[in-house]
């Protein structure tokens, strides 16, 4: 595009001259072309400083506007921008590089032709100046690189002799500079790794893969010797022929985050408060265990019995100190190989491998209620726990892990319904109670609302004249299914379900309202349940229940366990003492069967004390249990507690009773708990036959008495 607008305008010849302006011109114009094709800038300056050729790529690189090229110019023209450029023509050829502008980089040569004057080529260098500009910066960025880089560099010879290093390197092994380093690590690293084979194994990685990634190690730190967690990364320089010439790599320190893994692990792995596995572990040990089926294992499920009531009344301290407590002793039950985990809250579990005969894992579970039996020095008072204990065996009892832990809850499960405080090994009939249960449960929910419960009575009889004193209400659900249940077939899933407070102040107000239309001298026992007795709502249920029915509270016994009082001494001081300051009297459950204090009789208030079924029926028997029937009637005479005897099934029974001294019988002897209209009937029966103070449900009793 350029023009020599100078050497066009030149005036034309006539006649010989024509023909030689012709070439002239032709000349002109290959020189326009040339000038116009060439990449460089050409300028050619006459004698006299005219500019006689010039291309626009000239002007454009000096930063000259293109439009001089319209009309001539001479030199002295563009002298001002040439100086501004710091341009210097010398006299003979003289080469100058220049930056115009940021990036632009332009060299001039001027090349003078006598007294032609001169020609002055203009190059654009930008591009190699700027190229070889970014390999000095690629360089010295590399440079910083390797200086300043966290992660240690090194450049190896194959047999691992160091060649280079980086500082963050050489300080990683302990020393200061990359020449210490080097020095003093001659040939390999000779016991570099900690962990027997890894060398071996990170040379297998660089022949088979030709690279090692994220390698991690634990290794000495060259200089010191202390152990370090590192991660790795190295691969092969090859020579073009892609022959191994040598190794680079970097190494990272990895200890930090390896503690931190380990603290995690360690974290995930035990429960902090006991010192026991986790759930986590002890999950992962068993789906270990189970899938082999050899050499299987005995699985515990343990569940410290009132533990919740501790916690509750005492506090959290206190409720720990039992939790510590409760996995020291386990773990003082098994060996090494055993895992004594806890499964949260008041839960732990054992896990005992090669254990698989049943009177073995009995004889553990044995073991294992007597060792949680032994009272625990808590905030100052010595309580008492115990805990229930379900076992299972694999591979004997369950196909896999699953089964295995839900095998091991049911026989829990089994204990928990039979009182707690005992063991049970699994077996299969327990799958099919579980369903029962299930249904169970959701019918109780809907039971009280529907007036399912009903409370039968049974007679208690003074031994002297065999007349009834009172009776004691006993819970029964009408299933609309299933017909009358028992108590045990639903109490417990009630205690399970959270339901029990409900069901046990529906029948002291059930009772209640119904004691009233009995004569007056008879008095009306009601079972109340540890959690009822816990729970606030108690006596402000008692006080509406004797309000709305009217009922004298001395004619309302309250049958409790000693469960009640081993939980809290303090809590269950307090409820007795409301309880008796509102008039209400209460008697001492089962007893003998617990942990059986007779200070218990001493310390708390009970009207009354109920000798427990089992020593009734062994008493003609077992002089162990007449020797502790004796000592009940002896303390209960001493303090001015009346005794009971439950269970009394025989004559002989209750005539050897008698003879002890017991003022008081209950059992199907004298009759079986019955619905209230029977007992109302009855009531009317006799008082038809005689007065109602003389009713007796044993006349031959009362008459050989
Ligand atoms: P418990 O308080 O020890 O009640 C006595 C149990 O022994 C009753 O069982 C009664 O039917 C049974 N029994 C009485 N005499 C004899 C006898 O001569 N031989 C035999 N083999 N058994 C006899 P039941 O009615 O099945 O009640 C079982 C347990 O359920 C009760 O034991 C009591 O702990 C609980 N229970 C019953 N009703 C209630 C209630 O309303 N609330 C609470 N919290 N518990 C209740
Ligand atoms: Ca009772
Ligand atoms: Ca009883």
């Amino acid at each position: 595009m350029g023009q020599h607008l100078n050497l066009k305008q030149r005036p034309h010849a006539v006649g010989a001259r024509d023909r030689l302006e012709t070439r002239l011109n032709d000349a002109l114009m290959s020189l326009e072309l040339t000038l116009d094709s060439i990449r460089h800038g050409l300028m050619l300056i006459g004698a006299q400083g005219e500019v006689r050729a010039c291309n626009a790529i000239a002007l454009r690189l000096l930063g000259l506007p293109v439009h001089l090229l319209q009309s001539p110019f001479k030199l002295s023209d563009v002298m001002p921008q040439l100086d501004r450029l710091g341009v210097t023509l010398g006299p003979d050829q003289d080469v100058v590089e220049l930056e115009t502008e940021p990036g632009r980089h332009i060299r001039i040569r001027a090349t003078s032709a006598g007294h032609y004057g001169a020609a002055i080529v203009i190059e654009d260098v930008s591009a190699r100046r700027n190229g070889k500009r970014a390999q000095h910066v690629a360089i010295a960025e590399y440079r910083s690189l390797f200086e300043n880089a966290v992660c240690g560099i090194y450049r190896d010879q194959l047999d691992g002799t160091p060649v280079r290093c980086n500082p963050a390197l050489a300080a990683l092994n302990g020393y200061a500079s990359e020449a210490e380093y080097i020095s003093a690590v001659t040939g390999a690293h000779g016991a570099w790794y900690v962990e027997e084979g890894r060398r071996d194994e990170f040379r297998r990685l660089m022949q088979t893969e030709g690279r090692v990634k994220d390698f991690v190690s634990e290794v000495y730190r060259h200089k010191t010797r202390e152990r370090i967690w590192i991660t790795e990364n190295a691969w092969f320089v090859r020579d073009a022929d892609d022959a191994p010439l040598f190794i680079e790599g970097t190494i990272q320190d990895a200890t930090e985050r390896m503690t931190a893994m380990a603290a995690i692990a360690r974290h995930a792995n035990l429960d902090s408060l006991t010192g026991a596995a986790s759930r986590f572990r002890f999950l992962h040990e068993i789906e270990a265990m189970t899938e082999q089926p050899l050499p299987g294992c005995a699985l515990f499920s343990i569940d410290l019995d009132r533990f919740k009531e501790v916690n509750d009344i005492l506090g959290h301290a206190a409720g720990d100190d039992v939790l510590r407590e409760s996995a020291r002793r386990l773990n003082a039950l098994v060996d090494g190989n055993s895992l004594v985990a806890r499964q949260g809250g008041d839960e732990f579990a054992i896990l005992v491998p090669a254990l698989r005969d049943r009177p073995g894992v009995e004889a553990l579970a044995g073991s294992i209620a007597t060792a949680m039996r032994e009272p625990m020095a808590i905030n100052g008072q010595n309580l008492i726990f115990g805990a229930s204990i379900g076992a299972t065996i694999f591979p004997d009892q369950a196909a896999n892990a699953e089964e295995l832990l839900v095998n091991a809850d049911l026989a829990l499960y089994h204990v928990k319904a039979a009182g707690r405080d005992g063991y049970r090994v699994f077996d299969g009939a327990m799958r099919a109670g579980m369903q029962r249960r299930k249904e169970i449960e959701q019918d109780l929910r809907l039971a009280i609302g529907r007036d399912e419960l009903e409370l039968f009575y049974q007679p208690i009889v003074e031994s002297a004249s065999g007349k009834v004193q009172g009776y004691e209400a006993l819970m029964r659900w009408n299933h609309p299914k299933r017909g009358f249940l028992p108590p045990v077939e639903f109490i417990p899933v009630a205690e399970e379900a959270g339901l029990m407070t409900e069901l046990g102040n529906w029948a002291i107000a059930r009772a209640c309202s119904q004691a009233i239309a009995l004569p007056p001298h008879v008095q009306i026992a009601v079972n109340v349940s540890p959690s009822q007795f816990r729970s606030a709502t108690i006596i402000a249920e008692l006080r509406n229940a004797l309000e709305s029915s009217g009922l004298d509270p001395s004619r309302l016994i309250l049958e409790v366990t000693e469960t009640v009082i081993l939980s809290s001494e303090t809590i269950a001081g307090r409820v007795m003492d409301e309880l008796l300051a509102m008039g209400v009297h209460l008697a001492l459950d089962d007893f003998g069967t617990g942990y059986s204090s007779l200070s218990y009789l001493q310390r708390f208030a009970f009207n009354k004390v109920k000798i427990d079924r089992s020593f009734v029926s062994g008493m003609l028997e077992k002089p162990a249990s007449l020797a502790i029937i004796r000592a009940i009637l002896g303390i209960g005479q001493d303090l001015g507690i009346g005794v009971v005897a439950e269970g009394v099934e025989t004559l002989a029974q209750a005539d050897a009773l008698r003879r002890e001294g017991c003022q008081l019988l209950q059992g199907y002897y004298f009759g079986k708990p019955k619905p209230y209209i029977d007992v109302i009937s009855d009531l009317a029966v006799a008082g038809l036959g005689q007065m109602q103070a003389e009713m007796s449900t044993r006349p031959d009793f009362a008459r050989t008495g």
